[in-house]
C-alpha cells in the first residue's frame, strides 16, 4: 500500500467507507445496491434501460438510429425509487471526486460498445462530444462533468473526444419549465469556432436526457454543418422506474 493511501485514504464516494481494492470506485455493498438499480424497468415500455426505447420526443426526429437505439442510457433518474443512482448523480455534477464519472463511464462505454457492435458498428469511427455546461453551472463547479464523461468513453471505446459545441450566457436549465428549456438551449449552443464535423459521425455525450431539447437542439446544429450521424449516450433518462423483473421460475 502506498504511504498517501495510508494517509488520505480512497473512499466510496456513496457512504465513504474505505475502499479496499486500487481497482474499486465504490464499496461493494454500493456497487452492488447501484447494479441493482440500474436493472430497474421503464415504466412506460417495461424494459430495462438498456432495451427502452422510449426516445424524448424533443430529440427524436433528430437523432440517427444504431442498432434499432437513437439514445443510449444506463439508468433511469427516479430519486424515489432509485435514491443511490441519483446520489451518484449529484457526486457526479457537484463533487470534484472523479469516481462517479468512473462508474457512470464504465456502464455506458460497455453498452455503447456492445450496441454499435451487435450492427458491425465500430465506435472508433465515430468522434465523441459532450453538451458543455452553462457558463453560471461551470463557474459554481469548476469541472465540467459532461467533459469528464466524454473524456472516459472515447478511452474506453476508441471513439475520438472531440470539443464541438460553446455555450454562453445561458441560464441553468434545471430552473427553467419547458418552453423556457427550449428557448434557452436554442439560444445559447453552438458550433464551436473552426470546429469541423463534414461527414463526421458524432456521438452526443451526457449526463441525464429529461426533455431532449438541448440534445436536439446540439443534434439540428451539427447535422446543418454536414455531420452524417448523431447519437445519443447518457448516463440517465428521466421518466419512473419499476422494480427489475423477477427472474422467471422454470
Ligand atoms: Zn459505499
Ligand atoms: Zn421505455
Amino acid at each position: 500500500m502506498r504511504v498517501i493511501d495510508l494517509l488520505f485514504p480512497r473512499r466510496c464516494p456513496l457512504c465513504r467507507a474505505v475502499l479496499d481494492a486500487a481497482s474499486d470506485r465504490l464499496c461493494p455493498a454500493c456497487a452492488e445496491a447501484f447494479s441493482r438499480e440500474c436493472a430497474a424497468r421503464c415504466a412506460a415500455c417495461g424494459r430495462p434501460a438498456d432495451g427502452c426505447t422510449c426516445v424524448p420526443r424533443a430529440a427524436a426526429p433528430h437523432l440517427t438510429p444504431v442498432g434499432g437505439r437513437a439514445v443510449l442510457f444506463i439508468g433511469f433518474y427516479d430519486p424515489e425509487r432509485l435514491p443511490l443512482t441519483a446520489r451518484l448523480l449529484y457526486t457526479l455534477k457537484h463533487s470534484p471526486d472523479r469516481a462517479a464519472s468512473a462508474v457512470f463511464a464504465r456502464a455506458m462505454s460497455a453498452a455503447l460498445t456492445r450496441r454499435f457492435l451487435s450492427c458491425g458498428e465500430k465506435p472508433s469511427g465515430w468522434r465523441i462530444t459532450y453538451l458543455p455546461r452553462t457558463p453560471a453551472a461551470l463557474r459554481r463547479d469548476g469541472f465540467d462533468h459532461g467533459r469528464r464523461l466524454a473524456a472516459l468513453c472515447a478511452r474506453s471505446t476508441g471513439a475520438r473526444l472531440c470539443t464541438l459545441l460553446d455555450r454562453s450566457g445561458a441560464e441553468e436549465q434545471k430552473t427553467l419549465d419547458a418552453q423556457g428549456r427550449r428557448e434557452n438551449a436554442e439560444a445559447s449552443l453552438r458550433l464551436r469556432r473552426g470546429a469541423s464535423v463534414r461527414g463526421e459521425k458524432i456521438i452526443l455525450c451526457d449526463d441525464v436526457v429529461t426533455s431532449g431539447a438541448t440534445a436536439a437542439r446540439a443534434a439540428r446544429l451539427l447535422l446543418a454543418e454536414g455531420a452524417e450521424a448523431v447519437f445519443l449516450l447518457t448516463a440517465l433518462r428521466t421518466g419512473q422506474a419499476l422494480p427489475p423483473a423477477s427472474p422467471e421460475v422454470p
